[in-house]
């Protein structure tokens, strides 16, 4: 394969990159290069059949698709159809397990009360009062406005520490209000309308994505070693971190990244529900994942499930980094970074704006781009 035989070169095949790639090739005609240096597609949301249950897993952590966008599921439903699963998590505080998000059933339950749904917005407000809190600022001041400081300290805190091992006073609030609260029963992770597991798994979205003749790939590249190859003319669509792109010139920006310890276990169902949290720091990890509950339609064997327990830690430069942590001073690096200009180079995707995307976004964003950019 001739690197000089492509105009647009991609760099990464998690789903920017991919709906770039393909919007290129179906739309535009012209031949697109991938370049991804890992062994398979799909970037963080790669799922796997795993070999001794026959249980799919997601190997970067449980993905839930879940999506407001007409827009989005205009274009992904032709490559996947979606289950009927609906995403409810539980958390452990102090040996007791709770509805996650907090709703009606956690504030019943956390203070040993009986609310009806009407009372929850008295009840809260009297806590929230406590705090004099005037324009929430940061992660910790905004979750105390919304929730009150019990609710807070129980849930959240010791939670978001483990997750970010920040201050969570220096961390962005909009990290907080990805979580709904809920003063009902309603116990859904996400309010999105759509939402579920793909039926097929998330690979093959991404092989049904990028099964056009125009589009070739090249796993196991890391484009750091082939960059000098690639002529001055072809374009470059880069979804990797943009501090390693600029060789950390303005230093590094602040990644969180995870390592999961898998375990199979010769029972049916261990925990009972696909996602349990952990809110105590002192319980090292942030949470389980038990994949047999994302595919309530597949007749999986009934001895055994395999759970990941995740860890969260901050990323080296080796690590492959996942969450963006968004500090007031990562947030300058990066508008340093942004505006560096390289020519014929795009960056985009979670990695390459620094943005806490979900899939959706990252869909999004890649329609947008191909839209604004390429077109
Ligand atoms: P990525 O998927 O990160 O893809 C980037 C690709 O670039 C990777 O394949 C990487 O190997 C490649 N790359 C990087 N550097 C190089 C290089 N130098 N050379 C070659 N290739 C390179 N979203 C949801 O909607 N729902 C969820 O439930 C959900 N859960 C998540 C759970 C976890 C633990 C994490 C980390 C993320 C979760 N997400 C979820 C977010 C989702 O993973 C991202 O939105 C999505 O993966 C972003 O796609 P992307 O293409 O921007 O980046
Ligand atoms: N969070 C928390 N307790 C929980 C779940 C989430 O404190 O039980 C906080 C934590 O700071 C986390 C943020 O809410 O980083 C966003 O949670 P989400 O589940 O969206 O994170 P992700 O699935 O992306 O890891």
């Amino acid at each position: 394969m001739h690197l000089s035989n492509y105009k647009y070169i991609i760099i990464g095949s998690g789903f920017f990159g991919s709906v770039v790639a393909e919007r290129i090739a179906s739309q535009k005609h012209e031949k697109v290069l991938i370049i991804e240096k890992r062994n398979h597609i799909g970037g963080n949301s790669y799922s796997e059949i795993d070999k001794d249950t026959g249980i799919e897993v997601h190997k970067y952590g449980s993905h839930i698709f879940h999506t407001k966008s007409q827009k989005v599921w205009d274009y992904i439903s032709n490559f996947m159809k979606l289950n009927n699963y609906r995403h409810k998590v539980l958390t452990v505080y102090k040996n007791k397990i709770y509805q996650m998000p907090i709703n009606l059933s956690t504030i019943n339950n956390f203070y040993n009360i009986n609310l009806g749904s009407y009372e929850v917005s008295d009840f809260i407000k009297n806590e929230i009062d406590k705090e004099n809190i005037k324009k929430p600022g940061n992660l910790e001041e905004k979750a105390i406005s919304l929730i009150g400081r019990p609710l807070y300290e129980a849930f959240i805190k010791g939670y978001t520490k483990k997750q970010w091992e920040t201050d969570p006073k220096k961390l962005p609030s909009d990290t907080i209000t990805r979580l709904p609260f809920r003063s009902d029963y309603n116990s859904d992770y996400f309010d999105d309308f759509i939402q579920g597991i793909p039926i097929e798994g998330y690979t093959d979205i991404f092989k049904k994505i990028l099964n056009h003749k125009n589009i070739e790939l090249l796993l196991n590249t890391d484009y750091f070693i082939v960059r000098e190859k690639i002529p001055k003319n072809s374009i470059v669509i880069y979804t990797g971190p943009i501090d390693r792109f600029f060789n950390y010139k303005y230093g590094e920006l602040g990644w969180r990244t995870l390592d999961f310890e898998s375990e199979i276990i010769d029972v049916d169902d261990y925990q009972g529900t696909a996602v349990m949290n952990y809110a105590e720091q002192d319980m090292k990890y942030t949470r389980i994942h038990e994949f047999k509950h994302y595919h309530p339609e597949r007749d999986y064997a009934k001895n055994k499930t395999i759970i990941f327990r995740e860890y969260s830690r901050f990323a080296k430069k080796e690590d492959e980094p996942y969450y963006p942590i968004n500090t007031k001073e990562d947030k300058e690096r990066f508008e340093k970074y942004k505006l560096l200009k390289k020519k014929n180079a795009y960056f985009g995707g979670r990695l390459g704006e620094y943005m806490y995307y979900d899939m959706d976004d990252s869909i999004t964003q890649a329609l947008n781009f191909y839209y604004s950019f390429i077109n």
